[in-house]
């Protein structure tokens, strides 16, 4: 077994996204169709253990993290600025990832001589009013919010605990220790958990593969051509270089980093259920300290999605060149604003932005019924693309949390810039 574990726990994870995409497709092409459904289900179920592992410590690791995080700035005003430049942050890489995603569009014509005939439409439900959403930021009940796992309330309440502890200063400190104490803790059960993730990602691709596999990528070829290299270029060039030339930090350290973090967002399709890796990553391989790491990341997860608000100005040009509506630049400038704003909006969990493209799609009037077709057209294949647009959701919260721990002065250089052990 000594062997197993001294192998860096990135290239095992490697390895059972490379082998989970080779069983898949091999059981897809050579067993009969319902004898090869049932076996990929059965390889499923050790993903569905892994990802049900890691949700399960989310509400926990946010709520201790985040309030040991706040409390580890040791003063309330450091909240305010590192807040200040994680937003600042949050919106420019989001602006960069919406001129990627429209010039992709604008490039590969995804759309152009698409059939959509004998597509079933899909409708979608009502979307909760913003006015609504923003107040139920503000819980009612904090522990309601914590059982429900309504990360917004979560994150709202723990900001607020870790400033009033702060506050209390002497007498807050025990109770300060305690959630730095817990929040330890829990990153060790992620730890442990993570040991299982070669194994979920395994079966998590092979059922994607085997499923979806090489028909999904024919039949909408151009469009995950288009996502794919939009979204590799958009972390390369906006992310890469702003930990290169901005931040002048070693790119490959960097990249080398997190990946365990990316392959997971990769099998899941969730930067939610990934939350409990990427701060594991950014604190133990990059340096960013709790007092960062802890705050911005949880934030990140839950408002910062670059990789969906490109994919959603992919999507609505898609649209508008299958059905020939004319765009007038002007809307070119509203996809982005509100592919930018569905975004922030968007739940980091399996194929929620693809439900809320309709308000995007409003922008230049597009009917009910061509949205639902679109929408019908999308969803078979949506994982795919899905899987890429979270690795972007992820990879960005990382950068923000290198760049604001990096000017905050809390970032350990040292660790950062250790030699990435091959
Ligand atoms: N699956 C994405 C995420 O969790 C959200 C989306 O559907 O775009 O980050």
């Amino acid at each position: 077994m000594a062997w197993w574990f001294g192998i860096k726990l990135w290239k095992r994870v490697f390895l059972g996204l490379v082998l989970g995409v080779i069983f898949g497709l091999v059981v897809s092409q050579t067993m009969e169709a319902g004898a090869a459904e049932a076996l990929l289900l059965k390889t499923k179920v050790v993903g569905d253990v892994f990802i049900r592992l890691i949700r399960m410590i989310v509400v926990p690791l946010v709520f201790f993290t985040l309030v040991a995080g706040i409390y580890a700035m040791g003063d309330p005003k450091k909240l305010g600025t590192i807040g200040v430049k994680a937003f600042v942050l949050y919106i420019l890489t989001t602006f960069f990832a919406n001129l990627m995603g429209l010039l992709m569009g604008t490039i590969f014509q995804p759309g152009k001589g698409v059939d959509l005939g004998g597509v079933a439409p899909k409708a979608l439900g009502e979307a909760r009013p913003l006015g609504e959403r923003l107040m139920a930021i503000i819980p009612e009940n904090p522990f309601a919010a914590l059982v429900q796992g309504d990360m917004l309330a979560v994150i709202f309440f723990a900001l607020l605990l870790g400033v009033g502890i702060l506050m209390a200063s002497e007498e807050g400190a025990p109770a300060g220790r305690f959630f730095e104490a817990a929040s330890e803790g829990v990153l060790k059960m992620t730890h442990i958990i993570m040991e299982l993730a070669p194994f979920g990602v395994f079966g998590l691709i092979a059922y994607v593969a085997g499923t979806q596999g090489i028909a999904t990528f024919t039949a909408i070829f151009k469009l995950t051509i288009a996502v794919y290299l939009g979204c590799a270029l958009h972390m390369l060039i906006v992310y890469g270089g702003l930990v290169r030339f901005i931040l002048r930090l070693p790119f490959v350290n960097y990249f080398r980093g997190i990946l365990d973090a990316q392959m997971v967002a990769y099998s899941t399709s969730s930067s939610s259920a990934t939350l409990p890796v990427t701060i594991r990553v950014v604190q133990e391989n990059l340096g960013v300290q709790k007092s960062v790491a802890g705050s911005v990341l949880p934030l990140g997860a839950t408002i910062n999605m670059d990789g969906t608000s490109l994919y959603l100005g992919i999507v609505a040009l898609f649209t508008a060149q299958a059905f020939g509506y004319t765009l007038e630049p002007q809307h070119y400038f509203l996809i982005a604003l509100t592919a930018a704003l569905v975004s922030i909006g968007t739940a980091g969990v399996p194929s929620a932005s693809l439900f809320l493209l309709s308000i995007v799609l409003d922008v230049f009037n597009v009917t009910p019924e061509h949205t639902a077709l679109i929408i019908g057209f999308i969803f078979p294949f949506d994982r795919l693309l899905d899987m890429m647009r979270t690795v972007v959701n992820v990879t960005g919260d990382t950068a923000v949390a290198v760049a604001v721990a990096k000017w905050e002065g809390e970032l350990d250089e040292e660790v950062f810039r250790a030699k990435p052990v091959a």
